[in-house]
């Protein structure tokens, strides 16, 4: 059977599945559509039941031989994977731009680069994982990671291939095989992604891919009976579905989820830095889970800093994600246009009153203007729900105290960023945030060795370094009686 192949950017990608090693077609197809320009790229497989099923089945054979081919024998086999990914960096953020409207430059430069770095990374981390040992009077421990088994990795449509990679690269690392199911969204680069593991030596089995939409071939894969660990980034919504499924088959999961992210700016804060670090919130039209979308200024201050933000927004240009210039894309489809529009729409009627925006942008069907809402009391819709869209909110605080209590003041905990000259004042504020990174006079930085995760309503467990490893792994403690060899 002829394998289906769509042209995007002038890429060739498969729009099939890829389980054991080949390409498996479905009858089935969903459309892909670019929120670029609206064209239709591409009529994917859409998996289910039956695909999951050969894809686990296909994974859980090769555990074994992967598993023992233990870090090292791996790591040669990941370095190739990686450098694939290197080779094919302007294709993969040519395709990832047209199939999600990211930013190309922010693609090329960071996204797609950052895709190959987790691949490599985790590959030598892995060599460090056995060899620790913990001393007792009759026994020495020794800690051992065994790779956990058949692991379930599902991600959402932002940014699919760098955090495809970020699960797929640990969990390969460790010795796991993965089934992937990607956006249905953006499900392109992980098709290449696929081609780019088999070309480096991947074996046949170990890394499939389940094209599909979430509620079937997702919810197919969470439930399988023989997935060993499910790893999930997308919505606080979806992941209270997935958690009944794993909490069935008592599966460890991993969840990293939506956010609604306060940024502090202190009156003695850099505040040219903090305004261009206000104004890059609207990066990918806001559709970005660590966006800080909560401004929050100390009162002293607020009229000159609103002014220095007006002027850093002004050059965030709405347009076409390829050219050089635009900072504001288009949102994902129609549907999620609606649903930000919603939002603008209802903050409007509880009184919130928009500074600048608030209307689709003069660009094309899915853009929407950098909007800013004042007047915006704690308790609105606005202030408390994650909108993925390019829509701030702005608060003002008299002491640190009330700061705190505005920033802690929603169910999510993904990430807070705050501004400040005064470092007691910074660290303590940071330590009284709820959030599982709070960024410090900067925004964006990310060391692979740093766990990464949402408190609360944003997530259970973290990622990153050894974090990802303690959950792709079975944690073994072998305790030798010691002088009990001869
Ligand atoms: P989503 O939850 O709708 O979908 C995410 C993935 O889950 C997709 O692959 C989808 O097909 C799949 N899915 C949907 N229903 C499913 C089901 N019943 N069973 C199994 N899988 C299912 O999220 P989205 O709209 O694609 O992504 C946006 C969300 O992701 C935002 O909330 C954003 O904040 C969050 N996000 C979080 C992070 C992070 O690292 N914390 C990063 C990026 C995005």
């Amino acid at each position: 059977m002829a394998e289906n192949i769509a042209n995007v950017a002038g890429v060739d990608v498969s729009t099939d599945h890829w389980i054991d090693g080949r390409r498996v077609p479905s009858p089935r197809r969903f459309a892909d559509v670019s929120p670029v320009d609206g064209s239709h790229l591409a009529d994917v497989a859409a998996g289910g039941k039956a695909e999951v099923g050969q894809a686990v089945a296909a994974a859980r054979k090769a555990f074994p031989g992967w598993a023992a081919l233990g870090p090292k024998g791996r790591l040669p086999i990941l370095k190739r994977f990686a450098d694939g990914l290197k080779a094919r960096a302007a294709e993969l953020a040519a395709v990832e731009t047209m199939d999600n409207g990211s930013l190309l430059l922010g693609n090329v430069h960071r996204v797609i680069p950052r895709a190959a770095q987790n691949i490599e990374f985790f590959a030598d981390w892995a060599l460090t994982l056995d060899g620790h040992s913990i001393d007792s009077p009759e026994v020495v421990n020794h800690v051992k990671y065994d790779p956990a088994g058949v692991a379930a990795l599902i991600t959402p449509w932002n940014a699919p291939l760098m955090l495809t990679t970020w699960k797929v690269g640990p969990a390969l690392a460790a010795g796991n095989t993965v089934v992937v199911k990607p956006p249905e969204w953006a499900p392109l680069t992980c098709s290449l992604m696929a081609d780019i593991a088999h070309a480096a030596g991947v074996p046949a089995g170990v890394l499939n891919v389940v094209q599909g939409i979430g509620e079937e071939a997702g919810n197919a894969l969470v439930n399988h009976p023989d997935v060993d660990r499910i790893s999930f980034t997308g919505s606080t919504d979806t992941a209270k579905i997935i958690g009944q499924a794993a909490a069935r088959s008592i599966t460890p999961m991993s969840a990293e989820l939506g956010g609604k992210s306060p940024f502090i700016v202190c009156a003695d804060a850099d505040l040219d830095a903090a305004a261009q670090t206000v104004a890059a919130q609207y990066m990918n039209a806001g559709q970005v889970c660590l966006a800080g979308t909560r401004v929050m200024v100390e009162k002293s201050i607020e009229d000159g800093f609103l002014a220095k933000v007006r002027d850093a927004a002004s050059h965030m240009v709405v347009g076409d994600p390829r050219d050089k210039d635009t900072r504001v894309g288009p949102l994902i489809t129609k549907e999620h246009f609606d649903r930000v529009a919603g939002f603008v729409e209802r903050a409007k009627a509880d009184g919130a009153v928009p500074l600048w925006g608030g209307s689709r942008a003069n660009f094309g069907d899915l853009y929407f203007e950098p909007t800013l809402f004042a007047n915006v009391s704690p308790s609105l819709e606005i202030a408390q729900r994650e909108v993925f869209g390019p829509v701030l909110t702005w608060q003002s605080f008299t002491s640190d105290d009330e700061a705190i209590e505005l920033a802690n003041n929603t169910r999510y905990g993904l990430a807070a960023t705050l501004f400040s000259g005064n470092e007691t004042r910074a660290t303590k504020m940071a330590s009284q945030v709820v959030a599982g990174t709070v960024w410090v006079n900067c925004f964006f930085v990310r060391d692979l060795a740093a766990p990464f995760g949402g408190s609360r309503d944003s997530g259970i467990g973290r990622e990153g370094g050894a974090w990802s490893f303690d959950f792709y792994a079975d944690i073994k403690n072998i305790s030798v009686r010691k002088g009990s060899f001869a």
